[in-house]
């Protein structure tokens, strides 16, 4: 097959249609190329040392009755994970704060729904007025939206509303069986109505084909006006979902897919999601260059761990970059949360850290769930984040 020139597609317009062939062709543009290329459209449109960091919280784990075949939440496979009640507002709100005290600029809450019911609006409107009200930007993943429900978040102070496409259309049904893609597409065409700004990505590693990842990132592109954010989530197996044996990808294949992201939606933000606590340092930085510029930062994402945000802030101090919009800088995060830690010590009477795999989050005695970021956009597990919450700190 002739390989693309890249400079034949770009630049283009936010509303050009992308074919899936003309997606795939870019899979196939020579590995460094393609990272070139999303290197040089991300500096046009973006300052490529920020990242914008969103903290996740999942207000509502578990228990799900959809059946999304790579989800721990589903309560149809056996995976661990508890139906949780819904959090209080108070708790919510707390949580919050602590993420902004870490520099995150913006509070995603997650819920294991289909979609919220009439009776969870009230208390879903208040806590999201008030982590509004602390400065930061809202956005919520509660599932399919019915009518006038999304201008209810809205004029509670949401600001974007994360719904992912989850795969390509082709590959849905081998996927999820209780929803349709159009439904999909139904939900956003509400969020978009109803003013909100959109948080809409996918899941890569679903054993779908590269031409089924090309459906994917050419669905995402063809929303006009695109997605503001595109999260891209690399699958966490999780055992016990059905797939937990899906087939390996390249680590290749990923940074491809965060670089082909870049080049088809070049003002929006590539977020690194779901799986980035499997991926090496080395790796992150590779899909930082090739566009990736936001991340979930520290805490847990829905259900699955997330690197907490003090190894999160060493790994962005050491590449020189800074968080969007926030007045603090990694250096300064960093200083806190050791403060932070030496606070825990003298408060519980220990007397010596094992300081490489110090976790100042699990000190605060708080945990934090993160969304499925995948098909309600709130998912990943929850045992790695359970075992790693022993063994920190050891009393002398
Ligand atoms: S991805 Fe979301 S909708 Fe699907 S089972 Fe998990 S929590 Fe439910």
């Amino acid at each position: 097959m002739q390989k693309l020139k890249l400079t034949k597609l770009t630049p283009h317009k936010q509303t050009d249609y992308w074919t899936v062939c003309e997606v795939e062709k870019l899979f196939e543009t020579p590995f460094l190329e393609l990272v070139f290329e999303a290197a040089r459209i991300h500096r046009e449109n973006f300052d490529p040392r920020e990242v914008q960091l969103s903290t996740l919280l999942s207000i509502k784990t578990g228990g799900c009755p959809e059946d999304c075949t790579y989800c721990p939440q589903s309560a149809r496979y056996n995976t661990g994970v508890e139906n949780e009640a819904l959090l209080a507002k108070e708790e919510i709100v707390s949580k919050a704060k602590l993420a902004k005290a870490k520099g995150a600029t913006r509070f995603c809450m997650g819920a294991a729904w289909r979609g919220p019911k009439e009776r969870h609006m009230p208390m879903l409107r208040e806590a999201i007025a008030e982590v509004k009200a602390l400065g930061m930007e809202v956005c919520g993943t509660f599932g399919i939206l019915e009518e006038g429900q999304a201008e209810q978040l809205k004029e509670a102070g949401l600001d974007y509303y994360n719904h992912n496409l989850d795969t390509a259309p082709e590959h849905y049904e081998k996927i999820i069986t209780t929803r349709k893609f159009d439904d999909r597409i139904n939900t956003l065409g509400k969020v978009r109505n109803a003013g909100l700004k959109v948080c809409c990505g996918g899941i890569i590693g679903l054993n779908e084909s590269r031409k089924e990842r090309a459906g994917l990132l050419a669905s995402l592109a063809n929303l006009d006006p695109h997605p503001e954010s595109v999260p891209i989530n690399q699958l966490v197996k999780v055992e016990g979902t059905p797939l937990f044996e899906a087939e390996e990808l390249d680590w290749t294949e990923f940074v491809r897919t965060i670089a082909i992201a870049r080049i088809l939606m070049p003002t929006s933000h590539v977020r690194l999601s779901a799986g980035r606590q499997q991926m090496p340092e080395s790796m992150q930085a590779m899909c930082f260059m090739a566009g990736a510029n936001s991340i979930f930062y520290g805490e847990k994402l829905l259900t699955t761990s997330n690197p907490d945000a003090n190894f999160d802030a060493q790994l962005l101090y050491k590449l020189d970059m800074k968080p969007e919009g926030s007045e603090l800088d990694f250096a300064t995060i960093l200083e806190q949360q050791e403060q932070e830690m030496v606070d825990y010590v003298a408060e519980h009477g220990l007397q010596s850290l094992e300081t490489e795999t110090m976790h100042p989050a699990h000190f605060a005695g708080h945990e934090v769930s993160g969304g499925c970021g995948s098909g309600c956009g709130t998912s990943m597990a929850k045992q790695q984040a359970q075992s790693s919450d022993v063994g920190y700190y050891k009393a002398s």
